[in-house]
């Protein structure tokens, strides 16, 4: 298994990272000169002794489920965590974390053959939705499950062709990827001090990058993580014009402004250093959607900060699709501007 398969296969819904943890926090071991984890659960890493502090954020969780409530006769209702559209839950193969182990379910439905005219139109909301895990009864699944175990989308990963590859947790797993790598490639005399943060709990508030910005006070950082690729059926040019395998994207703003609004001179480093090294690009500008990199850019007096991200397709759901060349160009894009600081 690569490491990239091994980051998607990972489990760390928002809160319940550990899983994922204990990956990062192995290879930043092997790389970087301190490892630590603080009381939140992120994984900080630092490398390089230079004057000024440059953090890199990637956040680590995974946006999922959790159960709410079991019913009698062993069903189990849900709460989602994280931004999901519900018409991708029905008859997703899913994994509830408990206690005991992993319990596999089936996200249920009602088949087409039962289902009245006006229910076929209708889109199923999560909160109708049931999972079933074979379980007799109440009593039954109370053995293998409890309320508030985190559950995620079944582990998968693989190739469509040679460049693209689908996974599980693509957002943001190959960004923590990219991150783990521009450590790795780092030299150990690099002229600034280098911190890797695997952030938790970004998909439900961008928690992990504040409280480690706080704590790090950092003089410029960057987020590495995914974003919308429109290159696809259904979403028009003007909605995102961003494609998999074109290099990747600059932000310039996130969210209509409300995220982050990359400060001109990361903007212009990174365009420069792409420019200088030959390594394609996409300008990215957001209208909905957040990295790390906002809520860091607010830390005390202020951090500038721009986002590298790798355009993925069908983000937020069982499994993205990115290509290899995007990551690639995104940690050789990324060691290159970091260099640039003196
Ligand atoms: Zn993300």
């Amino acid at each position: 298994m690569n490491l990239i398969e091994e980051l998607c296969r990972a489990s760390g819904v928002s809160g319940f990272e550990k899983d994922v943890a204990s990956v990062m926090k192995k290879q930043l071991q092997e790389s970087c000169e301190k490892v630590e984890e603080d009381s939140f659960g992120n994984v900080i890493a630092r490398k390089g002794k230079g004057e000024k502090k440059i953090m890199l954020a990637a956040h680590m969780d995974e946006i999922g489920l959790m159960v709410k409530h079991i019913n009698e006769k062993g069903f189990i209702s849900f709460i989602k965590i994280g931004g999901i559209d519900d018409r991708i839950l029905l008859n997703q193969r899913v994994i509830i974390k408990s206690r005991e182990g992993d319990v596999p379910g089936i996200i249920g439905s009602k088949p087409p053959h039962l289902q009245k005219d006006d229910e076929r139109k209708k889109v199923i909301k999560h909160g109708d939705m049931f999972i079933d895990i074979g379980a007799k009864d109440r009593k039954d699944a109370d053995k293998k499950i409890a309320v508030g175990d985190p559950i995620l989308f079944e582990a998968n990963y693989g190739s469509l062709n040679k460049k693209l590859f689908y996974g599980k947790a693509i957002d943001n797993r190959i960004g923590c990827y990219v991150m783990l790598k521009v450590m790795e490639k780092l030299p150990r005399d690099i002229k600034s001090t280098i911190y890797a943060v695997a952030t938790a709990q970004e998909e439900v508030g961008l928690k992990g990058a504040r409280v480690s910005a706080f704590k790090l006070e950092p003089d410029y950082a960057f987020a590495i993580d995914t974003t919308i690729a429109g290159d696809t059926p259904q979403i028009k040019e003007n909605e995102s014009d961003l494609k998999v395998g074109e290099g990747p994207a600059i932000t310039i703003t996130e969210a209509s402004g409300r995220g982050v609004v990359t400060h001109p001179k990361l903007r212009d480093l990174l365009i420069k250093t792409a420019k200088k090294h030959k390594i394609p690009y996409q300008v990215d500008v957001l209208e909905g959607g957040m990295t790390d990199a906002a809520i860091i850019y607010m830390t005390r007096a202020g951090v500038p900060s721009g986002v590298i991200s790798i355009p993925c397709r069908y983000i937020h759901s069982s499994s993205g699709v990115f290509s290899i060349d995007d990551v690639n160009n995104s940690i050789k894009l990324l060691v290159n501007a970091l260099k640039e600081f003196k």
